[in-house]
């Protein structure tokens, strides 16, 4: 389960959030970290037991790192990862992994400075790049997660790749969908991707053995560590083993990215037993669509991507 705790962010990604921001939900509509603790201790009595924390940008959050220790000590909790732009003082990367965080994913999409600022509005490069290796050096799992886009950084692909194997971590290149300001028709499709990478490391070779609980298909190195993933959302469906839920801050569960839809939990987190708050969980999963029709843009989801958490 995705789980996003807040809509704010301090990057403008143009892709993400419009450089003059979006209309903030008022504190008093986004779910309380009791509220959240309440659905995690629910959901995972439903057999969920691995948590993902997004946003916007959750380590905006007051109190992240606290929720997370709380998470921990749920009985059956298996795995708690975020999602991060690495922007935050490096001392909350020692909290996250002092709070037990198996897993950062952190988003990159440009290893030069300025490209890097006039993708995020306005981001620091160094920032994040201290970050990923505070948090590699912290001992937690460190993924990068990078958008590639025709005309902007296509021509890093294979940049991306040496850093994989110079860091031993993975890159995972995702195709950007047309979700919020997301424009399909500026991205690169991964079988493009896939051909730029085999033209500089022709001894590339499908890794088999699963690195994540996700959907993207790997490619290593023989004897080096590190690998680049592919997340082909957009041209190699991958919704049949979907085994995804988003909750948003607000506290709308979504059973697909692409969809409006979604069951609300506010009613039923207002009485006091859990029996509508498991039904209600239970509703968003059996509701999951066989799959995104994301080609067709009438059908997608209007909101932006900070509002839903990726
Ligand atoms: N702020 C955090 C971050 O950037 O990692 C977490 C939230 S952000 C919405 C999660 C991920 O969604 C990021 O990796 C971002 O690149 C990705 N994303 C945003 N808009 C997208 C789009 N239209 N298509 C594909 N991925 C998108
Ligand atoms: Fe913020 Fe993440 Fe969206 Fe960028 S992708 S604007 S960092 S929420």
């Amino acid at each position: 389960m995705r789980i996003s705790i807040t809509d704010r962010c301090n990057l403008r990604c143009r892709y993400c959030m419009p450089a003059e921001g979006i209309e903030k939900v008022p504190m008093d509509r986004i779910l309380t970290y009791e509220e959240i603790l309440r659905i995690c201790r629910t959901a995972v009595g439903m057999g969920i037991s691995r948590f993902k924390i997004t946003g916007g940008e959750p380590l905006v959050r007051r109190g992240c790192t606290d929720l997370i220790r709380e998470m921990k000590k749920i009985p059956g909790v298996e795995q708690i990862t975020a999602t991060t732009n690495g922007q935050q003082p490096l001392e909350m990367i020692a909290e996250l992994a002092d709070a037990g965080i198996e897993g950062l994913n952190i988003s990159l999409d440009s290893l030069r400075e300025d490209r890097y600022a006039f993708i995020t509005g306005g981001g620091e490069l160094n920032k994040t790049l201290r970050t990923i290796d505070k948090s590699i050096s912290s001992g937690i799992r460190t993924k990068i997660n990078c958008l590639l886009q025709k005309q902007f950084n296509e021509d890093e692909i294979q940049d991306f790749a040496a850093f994989a194997f110079e860091k031993g971590i993975e890159v995972r290149f995702i195709e950007i969908m047309p979700v919020g300001f997301g424009n399909p028709e500026s991205g690169l499709s991964n079988d493009e991707v896939l051909e730029k990478l085999q033209e500089r490391y022709p001894e590339l070779e499908k890794d088999e053995t699963t690195r994540g609980n996700g959907p993207a298909v790997y490619y290593r190195l023989p004897e080096k560590s590190g690998a680049i993933g592919l997340i082909s959302a957009m041209n190699h469906s991958f919704c049949e083993s979907c085994n995804r839920i988003r909750l948003t801050s607000q506290g709308l569960v979504k059973p697909c990215l692409c969809y409006e839809d979604g069951v609300d939990l506010k009613a039923a987190l207002a009485e006091d037993s859990d029996e509508a708050l498991r039904a209600a969980l239970e509703e968003a999963i059996r509701i999951k669509p066989a799959g995104h029709t994301f080609h067709d843009r009438n059908t997608v989801e209007p909101k932006a991507m900070s509002q839903i958490g990726g």
